[in-house]
């Protein structure tokens, strides 16, 4: 059995009159008059509780797309008891016959409901078609399929063995059940974190975002119509506390596969480890979080290239990636050069909503984090070691509008060059040439994260010194690149220190963790 080399999903461009531009604005203005009411989806049923939260777009948050449905505590339990009914029958099945229903959701993705959710994922998380594209179609496709070239290597490493003893390793899904958290900012996280553990034959409990159940919707539509059985992949919407602390509290919860805050990860940290002793398994936990990432240019960067790398890695998608460039260093020699070509770049990108495809920027997800960094922006504009150069207004009255903003500070240890904002906010710090070898340990040490960074050169020796020094500072790190979009399959994802477990999301490694192997001997 060999399948075809996996290969990345080619990004379509959506110029103007291209059918696929046409298509997605067609699904859009349909998706904002549809009022799609999304249930709970529990073993074989799709439960309305009755008790339901609006969806609202990020860029007019006043109109209402849709409901869906909250959970109770004997929803998520009913969750539960339904994985664990799936489990044998779904660990059993034949992996090939797993991997071919991903496969089957991948095409789908790919052909079918390629505008459909790319729509939702611009409507229910305000991404350009652009992001909307790379993210909900591209990086969705990547994963499963690259996930499936992972698995036929993962199922073929086997051990030695001689004519009179056969030794082999099976493969055993986790005792238990998988719970998955997925965060609003990728369509393609949302899905990676259920499919990757029931692809390895584990079944799962997903509580996606709040501020994802659009296209959320759409993942499981495609899962179930790939032949994904019931119950191995159990949706519930509700409070995130209740939901966990019902999950947690099972004896077979077995897995945690988690992207999003570093403070609710170490908190579910905290309960799991509380709970240990009510366990029938150590639980594998596995998360992806927060970032203070870097880009530092040197003295010999070209500037042009990286004023395009500190611009597309602190702005796409309105800064809300946890891997966006956030606290940028460029030498003194540089800063004239570069400030010029920064306010020209920053000032040429269109703010607006996601269906005018000129916009580049559009709304911060919700209200809680347009107001976070609102109010460090205005700290900003008090403090006498920061300046605004560029940027600095919002506007909440329709959509959460911050402009693209760009904060100079002469303090190296800023709270903006410290603390994660997850908006469209780059601090900038500027260093004398001389002090180059001090920078590169002053980014090692202002920030508790190790997530990306990227450095910006032309001298051989000082990208050898800082990839030597940067060593732990970024899980992911880029030569004369921005420091976001991780391809699946060419840079395998994620971070350590405050960041996350570093188990690279598409990657074999992060495969590996939803298994519990079984040696067998057999003599002849
Ligand atoms: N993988 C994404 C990137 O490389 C970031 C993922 C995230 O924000 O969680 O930009």
């Amino acid at each position: 059995f060999k399948i075809p080399k996996a290969i990345n999903e080619p990004v379509k461009a959506y110029a103007p009159n291209s059918p696929e531009k046409e298509a997605v604005l067609v699904a859009y203005k349909k998706m904002w008059n549809e009022k799609i009411d999304v249930p709970l989806y529990i073993g074989k049923e799709e439960i309305r509780t009755g008790n339901t939260r609006n969806i609202t777009p990020p860029h007019d948050h006043k109109h209402v797309v849709g409901t869906y449905h909250l959970a109770e505590k004997t929803h998520v339990e009913k969750a539960i008891s339904n994985a664990l009914e799936s489990r044998t029958a779904w660990a059993n099945m034949a992996w090939e016959q797993r991997a071919a229903i991903f496969l089957k959701a991948a095409e789908l993705i790919a052909g079918p409901y390629r505008t459909r959710i790319n729509a939702a994922t611009m409507i229910g998380q305000s991404k350009n078609i652009h992001q909307a594209e790379i993210d909900a179609s591209c990086e969705l496709i990547d994963f499963l399929r690259f996930n499936v070239e992972f698995m036929t290597q993962i199922y073929a490493d086997q051990p030695y063995s001689d004519s009179s003893v056969w030794n082999r390793l099976e493969y055993r899904p986790l005792e238990g059940f998988v719970y998955a958290i997925t965060p609003f900012n990728f369509t393609a996280i949302a899905a990676n974190l259920p499919a990757s553990a029931a692809m390895m034959g584990n079944v799962v409990v997903w509580k996606p975002s709040d501020s994802q159940v659009f296209s959320a919707k759409i993942i499981i539509d495609i899962f179930k119509e790939a032949g994904l059985p019931d119950g191995v992949i159990n949706v519930v919407f509700g409070d995130a506390i209740m939901v966990t602390d019902t999950v947690l509290a099972s004896p077979d919860f077995a897995g945690l596969h988690y992207t999003g805050s570093t403070f609710v990860f170490k908190e579910l940290w905290a309960k799991i480890g509380a709970n240990i002793h009510n366990y029938k398994t150590y639980p594998r936990i596995v998360g992806e979080t927060g970032g203070k990432d870097f880009i530092l240019a040197h003295p010999s960067a070209n500037v042009k290239q990286a004023v395009t790398g500190i611009v597309r890695g602190a702005f796409e998608f309105q800064g809300q990636k946890c891997s966006a460039a956030s606290r940028v260093y460029i030498p003194q020699s540089l800063w004239p050069a570069v400030k010029e070509q920064l306010t020209t770049d920053v000032k040429s990108m269109k703010m607006g909503t996601p269906e005018d495809f000129n916009n580049f920027i559009t709304a911060v997800i919700h209200e809680g984090s347009f107001d976070k960094l609102a109010s460090y922006i205005d700290q900003a504009k008090k403090d006498a070691d920061a300046e605004i150069i560029i940027g600095g207004n919002y506007d909440k009255s329709v959509g959460y509008f911050v402009e693209p903003t760009v904060i100079l500070t002469t303090n190296p240890k800023y709270t903006t060059m410290e603390t994660e904002l997850f908006g469209p906010v780059l601090t900038i710090y500027v260093y004398e040439d001389a002090k180059w070898s001090e920078t590169l340990e002053l980014i090692d040490q202002t920030s508790e994260y190790a997530l990306t960074g990227a450095i910006f050169s032309q001298d051989r020796y000082a990208i050898e010194e800082a990839t030597v020094k940067l060593q732990n500072a970024a899980g992911n790190f880029y030569i004369n690149d921005k420091c976001t979009g991780a391809v699946v399959g060419q840079q395998p994802f994620g971070g350590a220190r405050a960041s996350g477990t570093n188990d690279k999301a598409g990657s074999m490694q992060n495969l590996l963790r939803w298994v519990s192997p079984r040696t067998i001997k057999e003599i002849f």
